[in-house]
């Protein structure tokens, strides 16, 4: 017998003892009427208690719960434990959906959840973007909200595709690549995962069109080359003079291997660039009057020069990186400048003295807007014949552009077609340091052009 049935027995054979002795005092009615009256109270204290657990069940919460006596103060203080657990209980349900609805809103791929008529019952803000939704469309068939045959086949037709690559465009427009994978899970539903491949894509054409570049520029001198190798082969006897003609057009065209190859090792040197790398304080205006320099030598007299350097300002940085990137921004302006033009190289600092500003200036050519932003490309050329002929390997720029970041500086160019162009970049100055190492402002062996 359980402790409630004992307590029950308990109270009614007290009142039963208290019938017995008020019926041996003033009769055996009225000592019934005395149990029977104090039986119905028990039953009404009983069913008022009932009354508070049916009002407290209907809102059951740990703080509303009523105070009782008896057995009920028990059964009160149980159910209040257990309210109080399954609060706990629901805290921690509602943390951890939670934190999933913000785990599957940071993921970097989009995740949706369809039911077995293919309708969306959950997806993250990423698929939404991936697939150009709304959240309304929630509850809609998917394969009829993405009007693309490829996916609606993927869809509809075929359950034994797991995965399909599909062109959805940006919401501007802009072309993108995802790949969705299918999985099924818990009977009927399906996990729909998508990710956008954009970026890999562009890495892989990237990477195959730098191949196709290079194995290009490497063709052309070989094929000279080898056509020079085959022709000596066969004229054993050829003429002295013929010979040294042909073995200078192929030492020029195997110095023009070396070149690229030297600008493709220093491209890649720079592109995997080490942010600890040790920076040293560089005279720039002497690196700028060097630059002049050499600039000249190599227009022997074919252009005018106009150079106004500051003296004395310093910059922290790689001596023979700035160099690469300064070079072929001078050596370019002669370059692509004609005879009798007019190039004009400054260096000067901003008032505050906290940057100072390096400029080309010619008066060449010039360059259309078009092709501004896409001249640091790798193997980009605007005149391709003329680039070759000055024995360009198209990767100039590409180099200042990285040698530059390098520096905390990036490259501005400002041109008008038949006008000509000018090539800038800014840097922030440091003081003079006091003692210099020799080693640290030695000129640089000329590894790019
Ligand atoms: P390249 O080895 O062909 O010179 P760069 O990367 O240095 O390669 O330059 C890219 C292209 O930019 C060049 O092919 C040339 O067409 C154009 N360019 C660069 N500098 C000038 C300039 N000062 N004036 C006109 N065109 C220029």
């Amino acid at each position: 017998m359980n402790r409630f049935a004992l307590q029950c027995l308990r109270t009614i054979a007290v009142f039963a003892i208290v019938g017995i002795v008020c019926g041996a005092i003033w009769g055996l009615g009225n000592g019934l009427m005395a149990f029977l009256a104090l039986l119905s109270l028990w039953l009404f204290a009983h069913l008022w208690q009932i009354g508070q657990l049916i009002t407290w069940l209907e809102r059951p919460k740990p703080s509303t719960i009523p105070t009782g006596l008896g057995i009920w103060q028990q059964i009160f203080s149980t159910l209040m434990l257990q309210a109080k657990s399954r609060k706990r209980r629901k805290q921690k349900i509602t943390q951890a959906l939670q934190r999933f609805y913000h785990a599957s809103e940071v993921m970097p791929d989009g995740v949706m959840i369809l039911n077995q008529e293919g309708r969306i019952e959950w997806m993250n803000s990423v698929a939404r973007e991936h697939f150009l939704l709304q959240i309304d469309d929630l509850g809609g068939i998917l394969a009829n909200l993405v009007r693309q045959p490829e996916f609606h086949h993927f869809m509809t037709d075929d359950a034994s595709q797991h995965e399909v690559k599909l062109h959805l465009p940006t919401r501007k427009g802009l072309p993108r690549t995802v790949i969705v994978k299918r999985t099924p899970f818990d009977k009927h539903l399906q996990l729909l995962v998508s990710q956008d491949i954009t970026p890999m894509e562009k890495l892989n054409q990237t990477r195959s069109d730098f191949i196709a570049n290079v194995s290009h520029e490497l063709r052309t001198p070989l094929t000279v080359i080898n056509g020079f190798v085959e022709t000596m082969q066969d004229l054993p006897n050829l003429p002295a003079d013929k010979r040294e003609q042909f073995l200078a057009l192929m030492k020029k065209d195997s110095d023009r291997m070396l070149t690229l190859l030297d600008d493709l090792l220093t491209l890649s040197r720079l592109e995997n660039f080490d942010p600890t790398h040790k920076l040293q304080p560089i005279n720039l205006s002497a690196l700028v009057e060097q630059l002049s320099q050499e600039g000249m030598t190599l227009s022997g007299g074919k252009q005018t020069f106009d150079t106004v350097i500051e003296p004395n300002l310093w910059i922290q940085g790689v001596q023979l990186d700035l160099y690469n990137a300064l070079s072929n921004l001078v050596f370019n302006a002669v370059r692509y400048n004609p005879e009798g033009g007019h190039i004009a190289i400054h260096l000067h600092s901003s008032d505050n003295a906290a940057n100072a500003r390096f400029s080309v200036t010619d008066n060449g050519p010039g360059i259309a807007a078009e092709h501004i932003p896409r001249l640091t490309e790798r193997f980009y050329r605007v005149d391709a014949g003329r680039s070759r002929a000055s024995g360009g390997t198209g990767l100039g720029l590409a180099i200042t552009k990285h040698a530059l970041a390098e520096h905390g500086s990036r490259l501005e160019v400002e041109s008008t077609v038949g006008k000509g162009s000018e090539f800038s970049a800014e840097f922030s100055l440091i003081s003079k340091p006091q003692a210099v190492s020799l080693s640290g402002n030695t000129s640089p062996e000329l590894t790019t052009i």
